[in-house]
């Protein structure tokens, strides 16, 4: 396998898997403005076409049938963020995760292997972890998920793992803790919203009359749940870190947080103090899998990638995913 310069060298030519989506598209905007060619492979079976950054070609096919014939062109890396990632849906029908991640991550690795691509740095999840020992969570806690999407993640690592070792794959898998903000015109847009910033955002834009708090009684400081949110942007400079330090024939792990958390309450709070909207508030019961706190240790990525969250606060994460609200308002 020959392995070109490390891609903060030169221009670099990169295919980002799931780029319609609202990771993958911030970080395929990042990656295009940091001067990339870049490909985008998506279904847009969750992604929007609209969202797949301008400046990169898109190439729209499932990914086990077309991953193969679009890396036959010649790639320095893979940014694989493909994947199913509805919790419920998948206890409910754990199948469409074994297919669409496992076995789709899969069929990439393979054509990873035929066409020589030197480098992945793939999508991986704190749903690894399940419920924490620790808190904040360092990458050598026990990897026990708690449902079918966190254990197709992990699966895909184990599999990333053994190829670095077999066939030397450059390979970094990045943990996301609760990713929310937006880039511009890129961010959240989900058909089925779960994630609690978007659906306070909704209840501040009127399309819908009140938040939810997901159990009040947990054993936290104001009894919500604790989460440590992280800004995509700040995600989007962990991928183009990691890119440039993967190394041949080593698969690097590494959790991304901004190591603060914050509640339930306090979120919502942000909200309204961003808004000026009064955002009512009702407690309802808490949610099947919820831990009560989570929250990263993001040292090892701090050390061995120098990364830094810039945007940690929680009202400048709140504000460009307000912006992004609005602008996609009808007028
Ligand atoms: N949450 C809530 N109401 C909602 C959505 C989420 O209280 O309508 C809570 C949820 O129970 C969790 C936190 O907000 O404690 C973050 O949930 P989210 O689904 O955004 O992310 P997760 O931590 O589950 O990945």
């Amino acid at each position: 396998m020959v392995h070109r310069h490390p891609p903060e060298e030169d221009h670099v030519k990169l295919l980002v898997t799931g780029g319609a989506g609202y990771v993958g598209s911030v970080c395929a905007a990042h990656l295009v403005e940091a001067g990339h060619e870049v490909v985008v492979l998506d279904d847009l079976s969750t992604g929007h076409r609209d969202a797949v950054p301008d400046g990169c070609r898109f190439v729209e096919g499932d990914l086990a049938e077309a991953a193969g014939g679009v890396l036959a062109e010649g790639f320095d890396g893979v940014l694989h963020f493909a994947a199913r990632s509805l919790v419920g849906e998948s206890v409910q029908r754990p199948e469409l995760y074994w297919e669409g991640n496992v076995i789709a991550s899969l069929r990439l690795l393979e054509a990873i292997r035929e066409h020589g691509t030197p480098r992945l740095v793939f999508s991986s999840t704190a749903a690894t972890y399940g419920e924490p020992e620790q808190v904040p969570i360092p990458e050598d806690s026990p990897t026990r998920p708690t449902n079918p999407y966190g254990a197709s993640k992990l699966a895909i690592d184990h599999m990333i793992t053994s190829y670095a070792a077999a066939h030397g794959l450059a390979a970094v898998s990045l943990r996301y803790f609760n990713v929310a903000g937006a880039h511009g015109r890129y961010g959240e847009r989900h058909a089925v919203e779960t994630h609690l910033i978007p659906i306070v955002l909704q209840v501040a834009s009127g399309q819908r009359d009140a938040v939810q708090m997901f159990g009040d009684d947990w054993d936290t400081p104001d009894g919500t749940c604790i989460r440590d949110y992280i800004h995509v942007d700040d995600l989007a400079d962990a991928h183009k870190l990691a890119l440039q330090h993967a190394e041949p024939g080593r698969h690097a792990i590494y959790n991304l947080g901004s190591g603060q958390g914050f509640s339930v309450r306090e979120v919502i709070e942000a909200c309204r103090t961003v808004t000026g909207h009064p955002i009512p508030a009702v407690t309802a019961p808490r949610r099947a899998g919820d831990p009560a706190v989570l929250v990263a240790s993001s040292a090892r990525a701090q050390a061995e990638l120098a990364w830094r969250p810039q945007r940690t606060d929680l009202t400048t994460i709140v504000g460009d995913a307000w912006r992004f609200t609005q602008d996609r308002l009808p007028v």
